[in-house]
């Protein structure tokens, strides 16, 4: 039965009910929002493949595989390229076509060693620190030096006196009011980074706009700047620990602490590769809709929640549609990519690489957003396509009660999609927990739900579908002075301009 005749079925009952002289009390419960029609012919397709996603999951296998075999897995590692080859494996055994890697280098790699800080004065205890990714060592025997405040807050104020902090352990700190955006902060940190090495500071201590300690007793590594490394160690430390620092040394007692950080660069660029697997369009081949996750993650623990869950879901959502028997219109192409983590490297490396084809791309669709459940499809600032999604958004409703909007998600593989002038589509999730497993110890198998996993992976299948089978092409792609309006509109583009993700020399600049 198609959902015209049962609305029309519907309409006929609630006037026999009318008719039957009930009327005046309240007929019947307020009826809910029609959830169709979707008369576009997808429709037989997304119930098989929905039925495979649901029923039939290996979703949470493949994450379980991939965070206990493979483990962490950093980006020009040899356990990354561990990653790469049990994902090509995945994609051969699920039975994708064209399955392949694409090279890429990371300008340098980096492997994490022993970080030990001590509290000295006021009072003697150990500190619990773990070393932000792609930053230096001390001394191989450790400092003991005074711990001094500098405000991320008002960083320029801060860069006009830096000999003070000479010799210094230096202590970030959030005080007052920010005067700048916390995007502008993070980019700003770098700058202050590299004057406190070059001020002769021993260390940094927190400060990392978007990594900061959230309690439990967990550090959280991260990157301090797109594609950026320093020769000064900088350290996370718990909010607990950092939290009593913190009071010592702004109510003026003298605060020596002890600290030793040793960890590995490599001599030059490593070879890492984005995984690449396809099922071809029956009608339009060459049309294309990428849909990814990053493969690559933090090392203190198996990355389960950044990014196993979207690894799982992209590999779970490609096996749904394969086995559903179903063919799209146009291509999907599943792409997991490496060096997400250090600056979007992997996705920007396709873009550069599919140059001569992104005029033939529908976008891309990205899980990234930790273990919940999607709450949201956010179009990267195609606000020309709202519209479009909301009978598909409707038709999802029964599985899960989702929204659709325009906003601009640049901190994952939709960034270069989104500078190519193109939907980059983040499934937005409510991941309340995430706060805590995000590039810390606890993001770990047990974090993740399988029924939540397979719920995300099967939305992330139709979705996909959806896009690739629709009569009409969803989005051709916007010129750089339309994409870089937008992003202005969305106050993104100054962001991206002092971070270096803009990648597109002066166009879209006044
Ligand atoms: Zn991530």
């Amino acid at each position: 039965m198609t959902k015209i005749r049962s609305a029309i079925l519907l309409g006929i009952l609630v006037v026999a009910i009318l008719l039957s002289g009930l009327g005046g009390a309240p007929l019947l419960q307020a009826r809910p929002q029609e959830k169709g029609p979707n008369e576009d012919g997808t429709a037989d397709a997304l119930v098989k493949i929905a039925g495979e996603g649901l029923v039939e999951s290996h979703a949470y296998e493949y994450l379980a595989q991939l965070s206990d075999d493979v483990g962490p897995r950093v980006t020009g590692s040899p356990s990354g390229q561990r990653a790469v080859d049990w994902g090509l494996a995945k994609m051969r055994a699920i039975g994708l076509e064209n399955v392949h890697a694409e090279k890429f280098s990371i300008w340098r790699g980096w492997t994490r060693g022993l970080a030990q800080a001590e509290l000295k004065s006021p009072i003697d205890r150990p500190l619990h620190i773990d070393a932000m990714g792609w930053t230096g060592s001390t001394a191989p025997e450790g400092r003991e030096a005074d711990v001094v405040a500098a405000n991320n807050f008002d960083f320029d104020h801060e860069l006009k006196d830096m000999k003070r902090f000479s010799g210094k352990i230096i202590l970030i700190v959030s005080e007052g009011a920010p005067r700048r955006s916390g995007d502008m902060i993070f980019a700003q940190f770098g700058d202050f980074v590299r004057a406190a090495e070059k001020a002769g500071a021993v260390a940094i201590i927190g400060g990392q706009a978007g990594f900061g300690s959230e309690g439990m007793n967990l550090t959280h590594t991260g990157i301090l700047g797109f594609s950026a490394e320093f020769a000064l160690p900088v350290v996370s430390m718990t909010a607990e620990d950092q939290g009593q620092v913190e009071r010592d040394v702004l109510s003026g007692k003298p605060v020596r602490m002890w600290i030793k950080v040793q960890n590995m660069f490599s001599s030059g660029p490593v070879e890492t590769a984005n995984v690449v697997g396809e099922i071809r369009g029956r009608e339009k081949p060459d049309e294309v809709f990428v849909v990814g996750a990053h493969l690559d993650s933090w090392d203190l623990s198996e990355g389960a929640t950044d990014n196993g869950m979207g690894t799982a879901s992209v590999l779970g959502a490609a096996e749904a549609i394969v086995r559903a028997g179903v063919k799209p219109r146009r291509t999907i192409r599943f792409v997991l990519f490496m060096g997400e983590e250090q600056g979007l490297l992997g996705s920007y490396a396709y873009v550069q690489q599919h140059d001569a084809e992104m005029g033939h791309h529908l976008g891309d669709l990205i899980l990234d957003e930790g273990q919940g459940p999607v709450k949201e499809l956010q179009l990267g600032g195609r606000s020309d396509l709202v519209a479009v999604f909301q009978p598909f958004v409707r038709q999802m409703a029964y599985i899960r009660p989702f929204t659709v909007n325009d906003k601009v998600e640049f901190g994952s593989d939709t960034g270069p999609f989104i500078a190519a002038g193109l939907p980059g589509i983040n499934m937005q999730q409510d991941s309340p927990d995430y706060k805590y497993t995000h590039h810390s110890a606890a993001d770990a198998l047990e974090a993740v739900k399988p029924e939540v996993l397979a719920q995300d992976a099967t939305l992330m299948a139709l979705t996909a579908f959806w896009v690739a089978d629709r009569p009409e092409r969803l989005a051709k792609p916007w010129s750089a002075e339309k994409t870089a309006k937008m992003l202005r509109e969305k106050d993104q583009y100054e962001f991206l301009k002092a971070s270096g993700l803009w990648h597109f020399g002066d166009k879209g600049v006044e």
